[in-house]
């Protein structure tokens, strides 16, 4: 499963940084996938921050 971050939508809570710092990181602002963790979206960690996510920016997908 792909993760990305919706960057329209991210409103910088920096929440997904704290929760799975090995995917997320927080830049200019906003959250990012760190380059190489596009596939982790199957990693628990990965979907309790897309479910917390408080703007659902975070984008899980086949
Ligand atoms: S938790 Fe959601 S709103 Fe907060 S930085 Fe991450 S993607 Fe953006």
């Amino acid at each position: 499963m792909k993760v990305t971050v919706d960057r329209g939508v991210c409103y910088g809570s920096a929440e997904c940084a704290h929760r799975a710092p090995s995917v997320f990181a927080f830049e200019d602002g906003y959250g990012v996938v760190r380059p190489g963790r596009a596939d982790s979206g199957d990693d628990p960690r990965v979907r309790e921050a897309a479910e917390k996510c408080p703007s659902q920016a975070i984008v899980l997908a086949e």
